[in-house]
């Protein structure tokens, strides 16, 4: 069965197309649901005055019931979601793995293998420099 596309980025909290050598990778993690009461989607908090998303929170907050989970605790338990042609063999392919980057290579990273020749796959983190808008955490997660 084809993975479900999101329809819009405000459905995910994570959303990145990009080349990999000779490959590409899209990968996008649906936001999901408060753990505690299942009533609201979690997102990151909102300033008070301006009523921006504050995209740097270290946390993500339910609306309903302001169960709040940090950051990195949330997203260990979202599902990343991966469309990808491989650099190595050319096989289209999709998967889903744990939302959960890995160090490879010295760099954090999610990683997969390609599931027709094995060829491990990273997408890392886009690299910035300090102050620049991260362009992939999306401004309403
Ligand atoms: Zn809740
Ligand atoms: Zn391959």
């Amino acid at each position: 069965m084809p993975l479900r596309q999101p329809e819009s980025v405000e459905e995910c909290v994570y959303y990145t197309r990009r080349n990999v050598d000779k490959g590409h990778v899209t990968c996008w993690v649906f936001r999901e649901k408060c753990p505690k009461c299942g009533k609201a989607m979690m997102g990151k908090p909102r300033d008070a005055k301006t009523r921006k998303v504050k995209i740097r929170a270290k946390e993500y907050i339910c609306l309903e019931c302001n169960h709040t989970v940090p950051k990195e605790q949330y997203e260990d338990t979202l599902t990343a979601s991966i469309s990808y042609t491989c650099p190595k063999c050319a096989n289209k392919g999709e998967t889903q793995i744990p939302f959960k980057r890995k160090s490879f290579e010295g760099v954090k990273a999610l990683v997969f293998p390609c599931q027709k020749c094995s060829q491990k796959i990273s997408i890392t983190k886009k690299m910035k420099a300090i102050g620049e808008p991260d362009e992939e955490e999306l401004p309403n997660a």
